[in-house]
């Protein structure tokens, strides 16, 4: 099976009725590279950027973060790599954020609804300046993107983008190497919110990139790390399905690039189902790229398209997961 990895590694992500799939891999840690290389991955479609804080006893500067995306980008060669600009929040405590004056050390009874993701970054905006500086200084190394966790809100990507793009001009007047133009600044679509309000963050986004994991979590009210509710989290529940489809379309409406990037892009009974949906661009843990892959090469558009009819018209989830299971047998 090694040989027939290899084999695969070499052949296109298409389907067999030739329409081309873009796959990639996700990334916590730089030590993940090797494994991101040797899977085929065509580029990197999340780089979560916590690994940078977590462990730190101070804010990592402009100067080490750029060393770090850099790195990242140059082993990336040709291919892209989105960058999520830091998703912190609520439970997950940092001794260099809480340094820093972050959290107020209240205790959070929710903190899943409290201050996370972008909201954070936007309450301490030199944090996300410094991480946005870094990025575009990398940036020079090969195509990347940036992607904004947890908005709930066109307002939020606003002030995000001004930011950014004012940040842009600072230092090009200082001189800095810079690209031609600003990287793609994209959003995470992982609430309710931001998937029901999908078309408004379209026309100002430049790329849309679902994030099941929390999607899921939002719309049916179930925490993703808790046991004892780990049974009602269901990402095929027809709810988070629809809002899946919801904001693909949308993307597709407005000609903006929509991937997805949950856990589910990487289970190939699943992503038929999801490139049935429109989506044509998956990014997954890189283990998964080959297996998901295969799954690609054995079906063809019409197929997939008859299957998400199908589940889109189911309103019972132990159904949906039948038809799942009945797809791939
Ligand atoms: C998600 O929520 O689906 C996602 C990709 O982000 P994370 O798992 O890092 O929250
Ligand atoms: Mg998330």
């Amino acid at each position: 099976t090694r040989q027939k990895l290899a084999r695969l590694r070499r052949l296109p992500a298409e389907l067999s009725s030739g329409e081309r799939v873009e796959l990639q891999a996700n990334m916590e840690i730089p030590a993940e590279l090797p494994l991101i290389a040797q899977s085929g991955a065509a580029g990197i479609g999340l780089l979560r950027t916590e690994f940078l804080f977590i462990n730190a006893e101070t804010l990592p500067d402009e100067f080490v973060q750029e060393r770090v995306y850099r790195e990242v980008i140059e082993a990336m060669g040709e291919d892209c790599t989105t960058i999520r600009v830091l998703d912190w929040g609520g439970e997950k405590q940092s001794e260099a954020l809480g340094n820093a004056g972050f959290f107020s050390g209240e205790v959070d009874l929710n903190p899943a609804l409290g201050l996370r993701g972008l909201r954070l970054l936007l309450m301490h905006p030199t944090v996300l300046e410094t991480q946005f500086a870094a990025i575009l200084r990398a940036s020079v190394a090969g195509p990347t993107r940036i992607l904004l966790p947890m908005v709930t809100s066109l307002g939020e990507l606003r002030t995000a983008r001004d930011l950014y793009e004012r940040l842009f001009k600072r230092l090009r007047r200082k001189g800095v190497r810079l690209p031609e133009r600003p990287p793609p600044l994209g959003v995470m679509i992982e609430t309710p919110a931001a998937a029901i309000s999908a078309e408004a963050l379209a026309l100002e986004a430049d790329f849309l990139a679902i994030g099941t994991n929390d999607l899921t979590m939002y719309t049916l009210a179930v925490d993703r790390s808790a046991a004892a509710v780990a049974r009602l989290y269901d990402p095929l529940h027809p709810a988070v399905i629809r809002l899946i489809a919801e904001t693909t379309a949308a993307a597709l409406r407005l000609r903006r690039p929509v991937s997805l990037c949950g856990e589910i892009a990487g289970n190939p009974r699943v992503v038929p189902l999801l490139m049935g949906l429109g989506l044509r661009s998956f990014s997954m843990n890189a283990s998964a790229v080959p297996r998901v892959k295969q799954a690609v090469r054995a079906v063809s558009l019409d197929e997939c398209r008859r299957f998400a009819r199908r589940v889109s018209d189911e309103v019972d989830p132990e159904r949906i997961a039948r038809l799942v299971d009945e797809f791939s047998a």
